[in-house]
């Protein structure tokens, strides 16, 4: 039973409102429904804010002879090439494909930050960057 029957039962004057109330119930419950998503869509907004408001500190603080993308460095050569090797936006040195048996991530060893990228997309991350 709905809280608009239960209502209803215990104000009998009301019940000429019915349809008005069932509505408004609908409304209510619409309403509370968006509210929801609304609430899980502005958390997940603002983790998503926060890391890039990370990832653009990082990249505000890339040095000399490095590009940043796709959130690693990368060591641009005299020529202007780009070696295909991930370096820790933090530490400034090249990561380690981890687990070393069967890769599926780049890893920095000093402060353990992990690539934004799988380290089956070392190829196509690079590609990107060296275009
Ligand atoms: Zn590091």
């Amino acid at each position: 039973m709905s809280n608009l029957d239960d209502f209803l039962r215990d104000h009998p004057e009301c019940e000429s409102a019915r349809d008005a109330l069932l509505s408004w119930q609908h409304d209510l419950d619409r309403l509370r429904q968006e509210k929801t998503e609304l609430v899980n869509s502005n958390e997940t907004l603002t983790e998503r804010i926060a890391d890039l408001e990370r990832e653009i500190a990082l990249m505000k603080d890339v040095p000399e002879g490095f590009i940043s993308s796709s959130g690693v460095l990368w060591l641009v050569g005299a020529g202007g090439s780009i070696e295909k090797l991930a370096y820790c936006p933090t530490c400034k040195l090249v990561m380690t494909p981890f687990p070393s048996d069967y890769p599926e991530h780049l890893v920095c060893t000093v402060c353990k930050f992990k690539a934004p990228f799988e380290y089956s997309k070392l190829d196509q991350v690079w590609s990107e960057v060296t275009k």
